[in-house]
């Protein structure tokens, strides 16, 4: 058949053409057979109808196939988009299998089918590569979508522009007046463009872009000037707050935020990190100042427990006088009696009042140094919340600003105990395939999980820290090389039981380290470096171990 219509110059796409074709033999009723359809072919593209071809062989002619069924299916799946296959794939792929086979009846047949199931399962085009195919037929994928060799127009131009313009478009918005207009003026212009093609309309939509693209230069320096004002109000709250430890960790972590480009997960991260520690703080900052009152109040209330027992000695010290004052001038013994009895009274009177302060003076003690001590667990609390600022929020282990921290102490801990500490720096195997095929929150789940069963595995003075992505850092101390080598490998080794379930699938996880000594004296980065290079050895060996450096 004269592939030759497929050309690039026909005046309609050529998948177009096709599938008008193909709908032509259908109402027709005319079987699909290549001669039939070069020629429904050449009658859409206008041009002049092929020579008619020999007759096909008569061995070929005996089988039949099913053309109508194949036709309404072709039809119907061109209409249809799918997931995987986009209206455009299929309109590539369909391009190529009559690239391929259209002279040959036989093997145009059973590609069309197997592109026709993909199509239906909606599979991914690896998955028609793996389906039979006739010896010596060229498959329907030889080639990737990219590299079809298709004719430019399998994306009409118009559809390209409407799309680069729904882009910007929507780049644009239309919450501000400037750029509402802009969008209108360059819709208007897109569309004159789409009409005349002519070098005016293009200068035109030229023109409109210029100015687009200067609103676009001057929104770029409004988020840059929004990371920078954030930046300040970080650096201000610590300033601003009663005690800057009670804030200083989340100032931190918005800070180390900022400083990266700014990415609207990270945002949304640091904004979640925030608020929660945010809300955690006031419910302990709350109960924090109920203490304090309650502790004012019973130092309030011991005061003046005091001052009545001031009062009651006071009271003591004048009837004392009074009563010494009676003794001398008692003249007999009966008068004697009578005044030794009212000193007795006083002063048992006294030593009751006395008695019964020091106790609630004793109890009221107690309560103040609970509350006191309260108060400071309180304080510690906020610290420690802002402090989580070094914990890493999807895995719960430390984030990179707390492995710093944790690295500094166990440099401190070698320079007084002389003992070795060992850096591994472990990496997922294989962790963007488990993202494409189960999915970016399942992806999260295996963090998490991997996280969890590398800390629960460690010794209780290791620790582990997320250095980013899926990346993680363990501290062991105390392990020589070898060692330290041996612990990652059984840590790896312990894996190998599925990590978690995903839609009642088991999930198995594995990953590469490399594992080195500290060096005295040496930055964190340079250690991490050198566990690197182990790392990229153990993937380059085949992932699933450990390599020293
Ligand atoms: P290799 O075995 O060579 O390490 O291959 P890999 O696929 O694990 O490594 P690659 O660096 O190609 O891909 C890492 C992937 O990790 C890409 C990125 O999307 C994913 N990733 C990074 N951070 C996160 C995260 O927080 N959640 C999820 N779900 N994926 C993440
Ligand atoms: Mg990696
Ligand atoms: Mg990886």
């Amino acid at each position: 058949m004269a592939v030759a219509a497929l050309s690039p110059e026909a005046a309609a796409p050529a998948a177009q053409l096709a599938k008008a074709a193909l709908v032509r033999l259908a109402q027709a009723r005319l079987e699909p057979t290549p001669e039939n359809f070069a020629r429904a072919y050449a009658e859409e593209a206008g041009a002049e109808p092929p020579a008619a071809a020999a007759p096909a062989p008569p061995a070929l002619a005996n089988v039949p196939v099913p053309w109508a069924g194949l036709i309404e299916r072709v039809v119907r799946g061109l209409e249809r988009g799918g997931k995987q296959w986009t209206a455009a794939r299929r309109k590539q792929s369909l391009q190529r299998v009559l690239e391929g086979a259209s002279h040959d009846e036989q093997r145009l047949a059973p590609r069309l089918q197997a592109l026709l199931q993909a199509w239906e399962a909606d599979r991914a085009q690896a998955a028609v590569e793996t389906l039979p195919e006739p010896a010596g037929a060229a498959t329907a994928s030889d080639a990737g979508a990219g590299t079809l060799g298709l004719p430019e127009t399998a994306a009409p131009m118009a559809e390209a522009v409407a799309a680069l313009h729904a882009a910007v478009d929507s780049g644009l918005g239309d919450a501000d007046e400037r750029a509402a207009a802009l969008a209108r003026r360059l819709r208007l212009a897109a569309r004159t463009l789409d009409e005349q093609r002519g070098p005016g309309a293009a200068h035109q939509v030229a023109n409109v872009a210029t100015e687009a693209q200067r609103w676009f230069d001057q929104r770029h320096e409004v988020v840059r000037q929004l990371g920078s004002l954030c930046a300040e109000l970080a650096q201000g709250l610590t300033e601003l707050t009663e005690d800057a430890s009670y804030s200083r960790g989340q100032c931190e972590a918005l800070r180390a935020q900022l400083q990266q480009p700014l990415d609207l997960r990270g945002l949304r991260q640091a904004g979640a990190v925030l608020a929660d520690t945010r809300a955690r703080q006031a419910s302990v900052q709350r109960e924090r100042e109920e203490a304090r009152a309650a502790l004012k109040e019973l130092l309030a209330g011991m005061v003046g427990e005091v001052g009545a027992l001031q009062q009651e000695t006071g009271g003591f010290e004048s009837a004392f006088e009074r009563h010494a004052a009676a003794v001398e001038g008692a003249e007999n013994l009966p008068a004697l009696a009578a005044v030794v009895q009212a000193m007795l009274a006083d002063s048992r009177r006294i030593r009751t009042a006395v008695s019964g302060s020091h106790q609630r003076l004793q109890q009221g003690a107690a309560r103040a140094a609970a509350l006191e001590a309260r108060v400071r667990d309180l304080e510690g609390e906020l610290r420690r919340i802002s402090d989580q600022a070094h914990t890493d929020a999807l895995t719960q282990v430390a984030n990179r600003r707390g492995l710093e921290r944790l690295f500094a102490q166990e440099c401190e801990r070698v320079a007084r105990t002389g003992l070795p500490l060992a850096l591994g720096l472990l990496d997922i195997d294989n962790f963007k395939k488990l993202n494409d095929r189960l999915g970016h929150a399942a992806g999260d789940t295996a963090l998490k999980s991997l996280a969890g069963a590398v800390r629960e595995r460690l010794r209780p003075g290791d620790h582990v820290a997320r250095f980013g992505g899926e990346e993680f850092v363990v501290l062991m101390s105390g392990l020589g090389l070898e060692e330290s080598c041996q612990a990652l490998t059984r840590l790896q080794r312990s894996l190998s039981a599925s990590l978690f379930l995903h839609d009642g699938e088991e999930v198995f996880v594995t990953f590469s380290a490399g594992v080195t000594l500290w060096r005295e004296g040496e930055p964190m980065e340079a250690t991490v470096e050198r566990a690197d290079g182990g790392l990229y050895r153990a993937k380059r060996n085949g992932k699933n171990q450990t390599c020293t450096a």
